[in-house]
């Protein structure tokens, strides 16, 4: 379960060249799957298109380079932070209760342009590996979707909505999520 779900910041140097990335400058950023993981690459499209590879990038997907902006101009309306933020934290807690509470997070992130996807893979067992980026900051998110029955969807949002307002803390919506899955387990 752990490593399927990782944040990948961007680079500011191209990955095979070693130089600067030029702001406002398409880049072509790639995850390679390693045997603990994935190890993202940003590169110039041209040092892309003619460095010589011997292996197959797990994903990939042009975007723009941004810059970091300066860093007085970094803080952002509370609100929409909050949402961001708690992905952060949620990847990096990589609880495996909350798999369905990150997933709709990351899903109203996307909705509300905060979040781009880039890509999607089937696994085996039908689950969804979903490359996300932030638009601003150009960070990868690595989620899976776990393929949430649409009965119950309104009830992982709700936590969702729970945990931003601050309504409920991390551990009791952990320890609910355990409880809705193993009693789903049980229906089946
Ligand atoms: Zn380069």
């Amino acid at each position: 379960m752990s490593q399927e779900w990782n944040i990948k910041s961007r680079g500011h140097v191209c990955s095979i060249c070693q130089k600067p990335l030029v702001d406002k400058s398409p880049v072509v950023s790639v995850l390679k799957a390693l045997p603990d993981g994935y190890e993202r690459q940003d590169c110039h499209p041209e040092c892309w298109k003619t460095n010589p590879r011997d292996w197959e990038p797990f994903s990939q997907w042009e975007g723009v380079y941004q810059a970091p902006p300066p860093p007085d101009a970094r803080k952002e309306p509370l609100k929409k932070e909050t949402a961001d933020e708690l992905l952060r934290r949620l990847i990096s807690l990589d609880d495996p209760a909350m798999k369905n509470v990150v997933y709709v997070l990351a899903v109203m992130l996307e909705r509300s342009k905060i979040l781009v996807e880039r890509d999607a893979r089937e696994q085996e067992d039908r689950t969804i590996i979903r490359v996300y980026e932030h638009r601003k900051t150009g960070e990868g998110f690595i989620v899976l979707d776990p393929r949430l029955r649409l009965e119950n969807l309104a009830d992982v949002q709700q936590q969702v909505v729970a945990l931003l307002s601050g309504t409920k803390t991390l551990g009791e919506v952990s320890a609910g999520e355990e409880n809705a899955q193993k009693n789903a387990e049980e229906k089946k």
